[in-house]
């Protein structure tokens, strides 16, 4: 996924006693090895984690014996939820069989980690919503920059910061929570002392869609930067967004099945209380930093503007979410939205056929299907038309994007 949740996630571990790593970044071989052992019916981050962890087994010194693969899992209408199988044929057909792939699911908001999963689940919160607060400042500094690759450099010692801190295993919750309050406060100061001109007038492109490839560098070709190549700036779904969807989506289950009146239904809601702490004291440094660039407090907030176009009872997934999203976006005073989709995605596909309605329900909003596949095609030439839609939407929009105090 991204590259700075991954890591994150891998430091939880770690925290925990458990050697982590995250896989080798991405690249030709990924592709060669995913598409060799799958059937080509499969979908670009199926091709992608399978081959990355394909690549590991190929390391010099790789012990199937001591390995364990981490491949989350969800009960959906997608193919996500065969992943994690697929991985585990392939590895028994290669010789790999003692390898273990460890598969929380979505289905019981990723509670079933097993011994430890009270500390995992919440150092690994903790650090995704760190991830999360770093690419945002990321995304909002690195179009403005005067020097190219200050941004990045801030991002990266940002985030070997927030790792060393959440790869630690004597922090109390407490400590752990303000550690990383702290690493926060540090990273912002980075970032402000990366020289910019913070100039009023770039269009601001909403990215939404699939996951894993939005989130993934590799896999969407690293869209967001060549958008700001081309005189944009983006605001990324967050992986936080997900999280908080399954979360409703479980309590949503429980209800349906058994109403509230039960511990199921009390313990989620407790988790999901005690999530939105831990994500209000992280972001509090930086309050001020993101006026402007505001989350939704809910995320029925979301589910709620896509409920015209694609109701959450009925269209299970991420479609909800990127049409949602898409809304919530146009209010906050985008100028195009982008949704970015793994080649044959039904969540895309899905969206695609509504996006018409939502672009006409919303003063015309430009909003732009990308379909990855692996192959290298020229998107530059499909950005560079779009962003023209967007700033020719922005000179005619009446709507006002709300900006930090320090742009100009
Ligand atoms: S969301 Fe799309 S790309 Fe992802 S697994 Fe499902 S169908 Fe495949």
């Amino acid at each position: 996924m991204a590259y700075a949740g991954a890591r994150m996630m891998a430091a939880a571990f770690r925290s925990v006693g458990i050697d982590a790593t995250v896989a080798p970044d991405s690249d030709a071989d990924t592709l060669d090895l995913g598409g060799l052992n799958s059937s080509g019916e499969e979908c670009l981050p199926h091709k992608v984690t399978l081959g990355d962890f394909l690549k590991v087994c190929r390391q010099p010194g790789f012990e199937p014996q001591k390995t364990a693969f981490f491949m989350p899992t969800a009960h959906g209408p997608c193919r996500f939820g065969q992943y994690a199988p697929y991985l585990k044929q392939v590895l028994g057909e290669m010789g790999y069989g003692q390898v273990a792939v460890v598969s929380p699911s979505s289905e019981n908001g990723y509670d079933g980690v097993g011994e430890h999963a009270g500390d995992l689940m919440r150092a690994a919160w903790m650090g995704l919503v760190c991830g999360d607060i770093l690419v945002k400042f990321l995304l909002k500094t690195r179009p403005y920059e005067t020097t190219d690759g200050d941004a990045d450099h801030a991002f990266h010692e940002s985030l070997g910061d927030f790792v060393g801190v959440a790869e630690r295993g004597d922090l109390s919750v407490k400590e752990r929570l303000s550690a990383l309050a702290a690493g926060v406060e540090r990273m912002r100061e980075r970032f402000r002392a990366v020289p910019a001109r913070y100039e009023r007038g770039r269009p601001l492109i909403g990215l939404v869609g699939e996951i894993f490839c939005r989130l993934n560098t590799f896999s969407n070709d690293d869209v967001a930067r060549r958008i700001e190549r081309h005189g944009g700036e983006c605001w990324i779904s967050d992986i936080a967004e997900w999280v908080w969807y399954t979360n409703w989506s479980h309590e949503s289950q429980i209800i349906r099945e058994r109403g509230k009146l039960n511990a199921d239904y009390l313990k989620a809601k407790v988790k999901s209380h005690t999530q939105h702490k831990y994500e209000k004291a992280l972001l509090a440094p930086v309050a001020r930093d993101l006026v402007g660039y505001e989350e939704p407090h809910d995320v029925r907030e979301v589910l709620a503007a896509a409920e015209p176009y694609l109701p959450a009872e009925g269209c299970l997934g991420e479609m909800v979410l990127s049409v949602g999203k898409a809304i919530y976006l146009h209010a906050k005073g985008a100028d195009g939205i982008i949704d970015i989709s793994p080649f044959t995605c039904m969540n895309g596909v899905i969206c695609e056929a509504v996006y018409p309605a939502v672009s006409s329900d919303h003063d015309d909003l430009p909003i732009r299907n990308l379909y990855f596949d692996g192959v290298n095609t020229n998107i530059d030439r499909d950005l560079e038309i779009f962003l023209d839609l967007a700033r020719a939407y922005q000179s005619r929009s009446c709507r006002e994007r709300v900006s930090p105090g320090y742009f100009e």
